[in-house]
């Protein structure tokens, strides 16, 4: 097997008309990777998996050569497992709850999650702990699905913008083993992590390992950023067209510590994703 082979490269593909549509938009793009919601990311409610779509799913994911393991579903942008209010945060754990069914449905192993926001009613560190237990509470009712915590812009009220908020929700998690984190490489360049040149972008890497450790890592959201590094603002860009260049890239293509997990594009302009895939591939 060549170094490119050790990238699982994809995006965050169309599910629409069904999961099982995901794996052939991945297909279709050259992937080895993909990220799909398994239901409308922006209701609260969606009807449950039909019976025979999961099957589609599993027989259209063995057909095209996708492992589970190259699967990082996303969850919804509505869910805040950091809420602030008791009712707020209830909606948000059963919502999760019901995210992580899917999965396991599905028989993917991985959840994807945008760890919280205290809208500017409790603490950082009462927020954290909130999201800890709603990690928690769902991996209580659940068998095989590991949580994935997203490190983020740190815009509005935002936490995971630190690598140190994903090591405090992880240290107080009660199942070490079925949580992890995923690295979003416009989120960190906003939240301030430098990952333009070799010497930053080895500083950075560090840093994560010596804050959080690469045997949590479980994947990557590779998008290049409208926005300035330290903005705290989230605008994704494809890939050597933003703030961030080629380079970030390259050098994740030729880090080893970056093999055998999902490197997911998230840019936005999905006519070019597999262009920005044959890309990729073309840097190791
Ligand atoms: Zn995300
Ligand atoms: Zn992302």
């Amino acid at each position: 097997m060549n170094q490119a082979e050790k990238k699982w490269l994809g995006a965050h593909v169309s599910a629409a008309g069904g999961v099982d549509n995901a794996p052939v938009n991945a297909q279709k793009i050259g992937a080895n990777a993909f990220a799909l919601f398994t239901k409308n990311q922006r209701q609260w409610k969606s009807p449950p998996l039909q019976p025979e779509v999961i099957r589609s799913f599993e027989e259209r994911c063995s057909e095209l050569g996708f492992t589970r393991e190259q699967i990082l579903p996303h969850n919804s942008y509505l869910i805040n497992p950091g809420h602030p209010e008791e009712a707020g945060l209830q909606k948000s754990r059963d919502a999760l709850l019901d995210e992580m069914q899917r999965c396991e449905l599905l028989g993917i192993p991985y959840l994807n999650i945008h760890p919280g926001s205290h809208l500017r009613q409790i603490s950082e560190q009462e927020c954290l702990e909130r999201i800890a237990a709603s990690v928690n509470y769902v991996l209580e009712r659940t068998r095989g699905v590991t949580v994935v915590l997203e490190n983020t812009a740190g815009q509005g009220s935002n936490l995971g913008f630190r690598f140190e908020h994903l090591a405090e929700i992880i240290r107080l998690v009660d199942d070490p083993d079925r949580v992890g984190c995923c690295i979003d490489t416009c989120h960190a360049h906003a939240a301030g992590y430098d990952l333009l040149t070799p010497e930053s972008y080895e500083r950075t890497m560090e840093e994560f390992d010596r804050v959080v450790g690469f045997r949590w890592l479980r994947g990557m959201h590779l998008n290049d950023a409208k926005s300035a590094l330290g903005s705290r603002v989230d605008r994704h860009a494809p890939l050597g067209e933003g703030t961030m260049g080629e380079e970030p890239f390259r050098l994740i293509m030729n880090d080893e510590r970056l093999n055998h997990m999902p490197l997911i594009l998230e840019t936005t302009e999905p006519e070019k994703w597999a262009e920005e895939i044959a890309w990729l591939r073309s840097q190791v």
